[in-house]
C-alpha cells in the first residue's frame, strides 16, 4: 500500500510565511497551500515523488493539480500539466501564478514539457516553489524557459490578418513554413 502522504507540518508552513516571497503576500501564500493540500492526493506509487500544483487565474480563481502516474510510464501527467487542463476545461485562459509543492530538499521547478505548456498562456506567469521542509524560491516563467516557443513564433499568427488568417479561405491556421509556396521547377 503506498504511504500517505503529509502536508508540511508547523515549521515548514512557518518557514514559507517568512520567506521573502511569501511575506506579506497572502494570496501566493495560499496558493502554496492550496497546493500543498492537493498534494496528498498526488498519484505515485512508482516514484513515490508526489507533486502539488495550484494555479490562479487574473480574476483569483484556483485550480489544483497533482502528478498521475501510470504502469506505462510515458503515459504520466505531471501536476502541473494537470493544473492546467483543470483550469482550462473550465473554460479559464489568463494565470497570473503557479506554485509547485513538492517534499524534495531544494524546490523542485516544473519539467521542460510543464514549462512549455505553461508558456502557451503566458511568460509573465509567476511560478512560485516551495518545499515540503520549507524553502520557496519565485521566478517569472520567462526566466524558466529563455527563447520559448510560443503563439507569437508563428508568422503570422493564426487568426491574424493577412496570409494563413480566415480571410485566406482553407489555410487558416496553418504556420507560416507551411503556407510558404515552394518555386516551381
Ligand atoms: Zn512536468
Amino acid at each position: 500500500m503506498t504511504p500517505a502522504i503529509a502536508r508540511p507540518d508547523a515549521v515548514a508552513r512557518a518557514r514559507w510565511a517568512e520567506s521573502a516571497v511569501l511575506r506579506d503576500r497572502p494570496a501566493l501564500a495560499e496558493l502554496v497551500h492550496a497546493a500543498a493540500d492537493v498534494r496528498t492526493r498526488a498519484y505515485a506509487p512508482y516514484s513515490g515523488f508526489a507533486v502539488g500544483a495550484a494555479l490562479r487565474t487574473i480574476s483569483g480563481r484556483v485550480y489544483c493539480g497533482v502528478n498521475v502516474e501510470n504502469a506505462s510510464y510515458p503515459v504520466s501527467c505531471c501536476a502541473e500539466r494537470s493544473a492546467v487542463c483543470a483550469a482550462i476545461s473550465a473554460g479559464e485562459r489568463q494565470f497570473e501564478a503557479i506554485a509547485i509543492v513538492t517534499d524534495a530538499a531544494t524546490p523542485a521547478a516544473p519539467c521542460g514539457l510543464c514549462r512549455q505548456t505553461l508558456c502557451e498562456f503566458g511568460l509573465d506567469l509567476h511560478v512560485i516553489l516551495a518545499s515540503a521542509a520549507g524553502a520557496v524560491w519565485s521566478a517569472p516563467l520567462r526566466d524558466l524557459l529563455p527563447a520559448a516557443f510560443t503563439p507569437d513564433s508563428f508568422e503570422p499568427r493564426p487568426g491574424r490578418t493577412g496570409p494563413g488568417s480566415a480571410a485566406d479561405g482553407d489555410r487558416e491556421g496553418q504556420p507560416a513554413s507551411v503556407l510558404t509556396e515552394q518555386p516551381r521547377s
